[in-house]
């Protein structure tokens, strides 16, 4: 049993506003609420009891890049092991200043994962954010200026009004600022954003009317994948695209079953024997409602998480046994490739990757 705290993981979900797409558990709270929620997250990593040294921390939300300095300084206080391999910070931009960018560096923070989105102002004002590229272009310079050049660039295919001329541009925007790391995630569409309710009921608001079909956000993936690939930004999972070495060593350890500890509202957490969960909602948590924990099962979900990286996953001969029946059928579909005792998504593989991985839950 694995029973290390390799990873930290600490949520802070307040935001400027909520995004028209965004299906998290975050949100516009009121400000009382997030003084207290900083109290109560400083009193679970106090009470924490570290019996192994993180090696990565990440600061996710929400848009942590608004957490007042000095609590954020407090916070990365709480946590042994700084400086860490790899400290990440997800920020909204329009939200990097000069003096942000000084303090992070100075308390371990030596990666940022900026949410741009998009970089076609239309598409940029239709998710509810205020930002331009030119903000984008600024605050990377003013991070790269603090001496922090690990930098991770989010674009979202098939967000409203997106054309392949207006993909195009947002993946030019990569070319010219050439971050290390990019994450390319496809909308998803759900009860849980606006966006997505407006498009499951047929409406027009968030411009749900002129969002792409399926096959053009596919299209579009598929399309970043080749021109991130030319530009030496490989992808080593479903949504990631790494320069070598730039692949994010937090994110690697949810895909590869390592052990990390969540602290705060929808934090998760994994020690190689159990799953906890601490409640979803800002108010639940604030209540001080326990977490949930759940028995992990490995050996499942090492198909449906280690599938996800391009490496795909090596099975023991009996696991080759015990999911015979799935693997040859997908092989046989063009979904699955073997290759020296590996196991690993192919291309159109990837695009209906969830298909793939429910069969291994249930084989
Ligand atoms: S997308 Fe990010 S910034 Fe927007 S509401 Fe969701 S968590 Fe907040």
């Amino acid at each position: 049993m694995v029973t290390s705290v390799a990873g930290v993981y600490l949520s802070y979900p307040f935001c400027a506003q909520k995004c028209t797409y965004c299906n998290f558990a975050s949100g516009v709270f009121p400000r009382e609420q997030e003084r207290n929620y900083v109290q109560a997250i400083e009193t679970e990593l106090r009470a924490h009891c570290w019996e192994w040294r993180p090696e990565t921390v990440y600061l996710g939300g929400g848009t942590p890049s608004i957490l007042a300095l000095d609590d954020l300084q407090a916070l990365l206080e709480l946590i042994p092991g700084r400086p860490w391999a790899e400290a990440t910070i997800e920020a909204a931009p329009g939200t990097i200043t000069a003096e942000r960018a000084r303090v992070w560096a100075e308390s371990g923070i030596n990666r940022v994962s900026l949410g741009a989105q998009s970089f076609v102002e239309k598409e940029i004002r239709r998710t509810g954010r205020k930002h331009t590229a030119q903000t984008v272009a600024a605050e990377i310079g003013i991070l790269r200026e603090a001496g922090v050049g690990n930098i991770n660039i989010d674009l979202i295919a098939g967000l409203s009004g997106q054309t392949e001329a207006s993909w195009r541009e947002s993946l030019d925007g990569i070319e010219r600022l050439a971050p290390p790391h990019v994450s390319i995630y496809m909308l998803e569409v759900d009860e849980d954003s606006r966006l997505g309710k407006e498009m499951l009921r047929g409406g027009s608001r968030y411009g749900a009317a002129e969002a792409p079909t399926d096959d053009q956000t596919a299209g579009f993936y598929e399309m970043a994948v080749e021109r991130l690939t030319a530009l030496g930004i490989a992808r080593y999972e479903i949504s990631n695209f790494a320069r070598p070495g730039f692949e994010s060593r937090h994110n690697l350890k949810y895909w590869k079953l390592e052990p990390y500890a969540g602290f705060g509202a929808d934090a998760h957490s994994y020690d190689g024997a159990r799953r906890r969960q601490n409640p979803e909602s800002v108010a639940d948590y604030l209540e001080g409602r326990g977490s949930q924990s759940t028995a992990a099962r490995p050996e499942e979900e090492r198909f449906f998480v280690g599938l996800r990286l391009a490496a795909g996953i090596r099975l023991a001969p009996e696991e080759w046994q015990r999911f015979a029946a799935p693997i040859r059928r997908f092989v046989d579909a063009g979904l699955l490739e073997t290759e020296d005792g590996a196991l690993r998504l192919t291309g159109r593989g990837v695009l209906l990757s969830n298909e793939v991985f429910q069969e291994f839950l249930l084989a």
